[in-house]
């Protein structure tokens, strides 16, 4: 009755959690969240009559202006006409999948990586090729190798704050990679919807603006900088992607809501807009201080992690290589959720040992009172 694609097609654990976290009481470091009372709030009363018409699959020209003058500030030399307005930068993972991947198809993601970008890759068949990420990025030379050795249609990195680690290529790494990938001609998704999220003042270049000739698509979104419920996001790309990426638009959804679009484009004008991202930044460096300060207390002896830079999450990596979807089921009869990492691996593994929290989203007592029974649980799997 089906597709064969639908054979392809997995669950999202994540998903799963989030629906067991409405629970009453529950404290939740499972989600990606951002902080609900942080958001904006747009005044949808002004809005110009021809918004309720139809619009244009690229996207509504002032934003598109707005979001090519952003990334040539992060360096990449775009136009207005490079840029394709989308539902949710979640969007570029599909188009991108329909441009690239027929069934078999090779393609190099990092390791750990996007759930939900692994979920979609999949389920249009990609034969998936991982690079072990550490905290300053891939390896340069493996990566130059597997491209060799697999010939991947192309390459899906996430170097800024990355899901779920949190982790960040270093500027080395980051002009090391973009050199690979010129000299192997191999296309580059670069997917960025934290870049803003950062809590120090390091200055972070896109891979895609050292590219000096492969073709690129770069991804942002105003999920986490304004809110996530407009479903507004974005992709740029290489002038010669961008046909097919329009038309893949229009067979897609025909355009993005012009009502958010509008409001979006209004804000980024005023000078709210920059005295919010000062304000997330301090509010969810905050949230990670918390965090990592009741880690730092209860559980040095069980776990290792890195302070990220920016971002969301924090990837606790277990002194002993453990199934943490167990851990999880412990936890979540103490009414508290975290992430475990086995998901976020294109190759099956059995014990990832890692897991995702998540510090955006729960008040400090909260944080507190989640690492406590985290701790307990890891200290009962540690000793059966
Ligand atoms: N890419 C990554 C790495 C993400 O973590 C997310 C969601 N948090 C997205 C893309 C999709 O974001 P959105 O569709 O809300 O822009």
């Amino acid at each position: 009755m089906f597709s064969e694609r639908i054979e392809r097609l997995s669950g999202s654990l994540i998903r799963e959690i989030l629906s067991l976290t409405q629970r009453p009481g529950m404290i939740s470091f499972a989600g990606g969240l951002p902080a609900s009372h942080m958001m904006p709030c747009f005044d949808f009363t002004q809005l110009p009559a021809e918004l309720r018409q139809y619009g244009p699959s690229e996207g509504e020209p002032i934003l598109r202006e707005k979001i090519a003058e952003h990334v040539r500030q992060l360096g990449i030399q775009a136009t207005a006409e490079q840029v394709l307005v989308l539902s949710g930068s979640q969007q570029a993972l599909d188009l991108v999948a329909k441009l690239f991947i027929d069934p078999g198809t090779p393609m190099l993601v990092e390791a750990p990586t996007y759930l939900a970008a692994l979920q979609n890759f999949k389920l249009f068949g990609a034969d998936l090729h991982e690079l072990p990420l550490s905290a300053a990025g891939i390896d340069p030379e493996q990566l130059r190798q597997t491209a060799q050795r697999t010939r991947p249609a192309c390459c899906y990195l996430i170097p800024t704050f990355q899901n779920p680690s949190g982790y960040c290529y270093s500027p080395e790494t980051r002009a090391a990679v973009s050199q690979v990938l010129d000299d192997l001609m191999l296309p580059l998704i670069e997917d960025e919807p934290y870049r803003e999220l950062a809590y120090d003042a390091v200055e972070r270049r896109p891979l895609c603006a050292g590219l000096k000739q492969a073709p690129f698509i770069y991804c942002g979104s105003f999920s986490k900088t304004a809110t996530p419920g407009l479903r507004v996001g974005y992709l740029v790309a290489s002038p010669k992607l961008m046909p097919y990426l329009i038309k893949l638009k229009q067979a897609a959804d025909l355009h993005t809501n012009r009502v958010g679009q509008y409001v979006l484009a209004k804000w980024l004008d005023t000078p709210d807009y920059h005295a919010h991202i000062a304000t997330i930044r301090q509010y969810y460096r905050q949230q990670r201080d918390t965090m990592i300060d009741a880690l730092n207390r209860h559980c040095q002896e069980l776990a290792e992690w890195e302070t990220p830079p920016g971002g969301l999450f924090i990837w606790a990596r277990l002194r002993k290589p453990l199934d943490t979807r167990e851990i999880l089921k412990t936890t979540m009869a103490r009414n508290v959720a975290f992430m475990p990492g086995e998901p976020f691996f294109a190759t099956p593994v059995d014990t990832a040992g890692c897991i995702r929290l998540n510090f955006s989203h729960a008040s400090a007592d909260a944080v507190e009172q989640g690492i406590a029974i985290i701790k307990d649980a890891l200290q009962d799997a540690f000793v059966n």
